[in-house]
This record gives C-alpha cells, sequence and structure tokens, in this order.
C-alpha cells in the first residue's frame, strides 16, 4: 500500500496518521487499494506493504488468522521467528500457551481471531517501535472493524498500549475493562511472559473468565 493511500485511507476512518517518515515512503509495492472491504482485500494490501523498516527483513506479512466472524479477538504484538517463516500468527511456543488458553475457554483456535499490533517481525523480537505500530495501525483497526468481535483481548504490553491508548504498565492494565472502536477490551499478560513467569497465569486465569463471562452475557 502506498503512503498517500493509507492516508486516504485512514482519513476515511476518522484516523490522524502521523507524518510517514521520508525513508519509508520510497517503496512502492503491489496495487493495494484505498477502499478495501474483506479481509481478503485487506490482506491483499498487507502483503505488498512496505510502509516501515520492519518490511526490510521480513519473510512473509503475518496478516491474521481465525474466523472471520469470531467473537473473540486476540491481538498480539508481532511476529516472531517462527511466525515469520510460516506467515501464521502465535504458532511458536508462546502460540501453543495461547492454545491452551483459548482451549481453556471452551473455544478451539479456529473458532476466534488472532492479529498482531504490527505484521511484520521485529528484528531480534524487540518490541515494535512507535512509529512501527502507527505504520500498522490501519491494519489492525480495519481488521477490527471487519470482525467486530464481542471482545477484543490485548495480549502484553504493547498491544494493551496500543489498544487502551495509555502507557500504563500491565499490572494497572490487566483485568480492567475499557473499549476500542466500540468493542469491549480486556489487556492480559502475553503468553510469552507467562512462559517466563508461570506464576503470572493465576492472573490470566482470572481474566480470561471475565471474558468468558462477557461472552455469556451477550449471548443471553
Ligand atoms: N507470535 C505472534 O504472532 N505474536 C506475538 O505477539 C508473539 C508471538
Amino acid at each position: 500500500m502506498r503512503a498517500k493511500d493509507l492516508n486516504r485511507y485512514l482519513g476515511d476512518l476518522g484516523w490522524r496518521q502521523p507524518p510517514v517518515p521520508p525513508q519509508m515512503q520510497v517503496k512502492e509495492s503491489g496495487a493495494a487499494k484505498a477502499d478495501s472491504e474483506t479481509l481478503q482485500n485487506l490482506a491483499a494490501s498487507a502483503a505488498g506493504c512496505t510502509l516501515c523498516r520492519l518490511s526490510d527483513h521480513r519473510q512473509s506479512v503475518v496478516f491474521g488468522e481465525g474466523d472471520e466472524n469470531a467473537a473473540v479477538m486476540f491481538v498480539g504484538e508481532g511476529p516472531g521467528a517462527e511466525e515469520d517463516r510460516t506467515g501464521r500468527p502465535f504458532v511458536g511456543q508462546a502460540g501453543k500457551l495461547l492454545d491452551r488458553m483459548i482451549f481453556a475457554m471452551g473455544l478451539e483456535r479456529e473458532e476466534v481471531y488472532i492479529a498482531n499490533v504490527v505484521k511484520c517481525r521485529p528484528p531480534g523480537n524487540r518490541d515494535p517501535k512507535e512509529d512501527e505500530v502507527a505504520a500498522c495501525a490501519a491494519y489492525l483497526d480495519r481488521q477490527i472493524d471487519l470482525i467486530r468481535p464481542k471482545v477484543l483481548v490485548a495480549l502484553g504490553k504493547p498491544a494493551s498500549r496500543r489498544l487502551t491508548g495509555t502507557a500504563k504498565p500491565m499490572g494497572a492494565l490487566r483485568g480492567r475493562w475499557s473499549s476500542y472502536r466500540g468493542v469491549p477490551l480486556m489487556p492480559m499478560f502475553h503468553p510469552a511472559f507467562l512462559l517466563r513467569n508461570p506464576k503470572a497465569k493465576r492472573d490470566v486465569w482470572e481474566d480470561l473468565k471475565l471474558v468468558m463471562r462477557r461472552l455469556e452475557s451477550t449471548s443471553e
């Protein structure tokens, strides 16, 4: 997608985007429609995206996957090595734990939708930078608008900060409802954090129960 197309797109959505630095504007990529109306169109636009430096070394654009009518949409931070290699979100060790979290909710992975704040792998698995998150913002927003889940789950700090629009620590964000683009939002610890801090699984289970209760109350 060209920078000018994305800006037009963001304008349509009522967004203000920070100026795209000149070094990100040099490369033009494949055909991108500003008015993509389906997830497939949007994925095709993202596949050619060169809006930020993360496109320089990627093997895959990891757009997201799952049920387009999912009640729950999980948003992680960005692809790791395994995701970059396969083009699928959350397929490494953290992904296996996310699968277990989904199963604990009484759902299958295929029944939810899984995406990331940035669609290309940050080198060395570092956190995505602010301008990279901004460059990818319209893709995630459009995904959320197209899926319209009943609940959004932000996994970890970059996703929680991006979707709550705050810079608070995870301890202050997790377990508290807010909303993003009209969708109830629940931040919780990232599965990769849980692999390093198993005791935090208890907190995640409490947060997952809040999500389950919310889903039950909306299906009545
Ligand atoms: N895999 C992803 O797709 N996203 C993350 O945030 C971590 C691992």
